[in-house]
């Protein structure tokens, strides 16, 4: 419970300035508590005449924050093969990694890993933790949440990074409740604080509209997931050296309530939007389904992949896999080519590391021109066909 002392409470409002839900109140020169209120605490903080007290809400403190060292990215391999974030998330943990003065390890999970090894560490890992067993072929959370907490445990790196994919999504929040840790999801942008070597984790908030830094500063490892195309990855440099170290499972590790009976890899998991150098992007301007006819045969003129926003994903005009933005992909091609889309903030989160974004739209004050390189003002079912035959009519001659 949220305690407000009237005899120190000045009504300064500060309190009321830093409650990100509007929870608290100045009413008469003093700070009313309203239902809203999560218990989080910022106010208690910013409070300078300490008016504020949280009772009842116990803040779990960990003494021996020094104790914890290292950058570790967890490197998600499945199907016989690496997925790309993977070496991302090793561009950016290398980052941090030199900026605290420490080493980046690499947690690699699976079965039949080859060279992958090998592969991290010329992408910047200075260890790689190898746990390669036949038994951990195919993903389960409970038998890779116990393999990666168990390591952690042992190791006490102070960052932990994985990507926020289906795998990802799945198991790495399990980790960090195994080790009372704090998880921040979807992070855009990850930097260590001058100060005092904190992880700055920037992510988006309340549907897109502000970017929220996070900081655990009593707890460690510092946990965050990041969508795969938000980082760069370094490239491959076959100079450089590394440690591999293999680590043997336990059969308490594999125990799981799940059996894998079968894996197949689906036709959705095959549409990679997040390959593709360009990218047709398709909205609610395209009027219907058969909308989408006209951008396939724009984007095989060119070699590219069809994408859409959330409106016709919703409407049932293409599937989920084409989905970009904030609640679909993040996808960073070299070309976008923006099509009847309007550019709601949640679509642009998704899209504007493209190098090169193209939008048509009819409407000239639409929010998409506003990140577009070049647009095109008019109606895209006349201005796509006319660049279908330029396309073709170049490829001709
Ligand atoms: C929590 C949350 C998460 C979300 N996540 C996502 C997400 O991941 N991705 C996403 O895309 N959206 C997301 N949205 C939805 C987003 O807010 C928008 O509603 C959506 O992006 C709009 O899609 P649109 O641009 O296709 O449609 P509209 O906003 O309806 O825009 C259609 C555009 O087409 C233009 N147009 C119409 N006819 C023509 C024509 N003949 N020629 C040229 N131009 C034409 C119009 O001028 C208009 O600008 C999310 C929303 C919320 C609340």
């Amino acid at each position: 419970m949220l305690i407000v002392d009237n005899e120190l409470c000045v009504g300064c409002g500060v309190c009321e300035d830093n409650c990100a839900f509007a929870a608290i109140e100045v009413k008469d020169g003093l700070a009313v508590v309203g239902d809203a209120c999560t218990l989080c605490g910022s106010c208690v903080d910013v409070c300078e005449v300490e008016a504020l007290t949280l009772e009842g809400v116990e803040k779990s403190v960990q003494v021996d924050l020094e104790s914890w060292s290292g950058v570790w990215v967890y490197c998600e391999f499945r199907a016989g093969s690496l997925a790309p974030v993977s070496l991302e998330l090793l561009g950016v943990g290398r980052k941090l990694a030199d900026a605290r003065g420490v080493d980046l390890s690499a947690v690699l999970i699976g079965a039949d890993t080859g060279e992958t090894a090998a592969q991290l560490i010329g992408h910047g890992a200075d260890t790689v933790y190898r746990v390669d067993n036949p038994s951990l072929q195919y993903f389960t959370d409970e038998a890779y949440g116990a393999v990666l907490t168990d390591l952690i445990t042992k190791h006490k790196p102070e960052i932990v990074l994985a990507g926020a994919t289906a795998i990802g999504r799945s198991f790495i929040p399990g980790v960090a409740n195994s080790l009372g840790a704090g998880l921040t999801a979807d992070c855009t942008e990850l930097a260590i604080r001058e100060d005092d070597g904190a992880l700055l984790q920037t992510r988006p908030a309340f549907g897109g509209n502000i970017m929220a830094t996070i900081v655990c500063p009593s707890s460690r490892p510092q946990m965050s997931t990041v969508r795969p195309k938000v980082m760069k990855p370094l490239e491959f440099d076959a100079s450089r050296n590394g440690v591999v170290e293999d680590i043997a499972v336990t059969a308490e590790q594999l125990q799981t309530k799940v059996r894998v009976l079968e894996s197949v890899i689906s036709e959705q998991d095959n549409v990679n939007i997040q390959e593709s150098d360009i990218l047709i992007g398709g909205g609610r301007g395209l009027d219907s389904e058969k909308g989408f006819k006209l951008i396939r045969e724009l984007a095989e003129s060119m070699d590219a992949a069809v994408s859409a926003s959330r409106a016709v994903v919703d409407a049932g005009w293409i599937g989920y896999p084409h989905q970009v933005g904030q609640t679909g992909k993040t996808v960073a091609p070299k070309l976008y080519i923006a099509c009847g889309i309007s550019g709601a903030i949640q679509h642009v989160a998704g899209m504007q590391s493209s190098e090169t974004i193209v939008a048509i739209n009819r409407d000239k004050d639409a929010p998409i021109f506003d990140v577009a390189d070049f647009g095109l003002v008019g109606d895209l079912f006349e201005i796509i066909p006319i660049l279908i035959n330029k396309i073709e009519g170049n490829r001709g001659s």
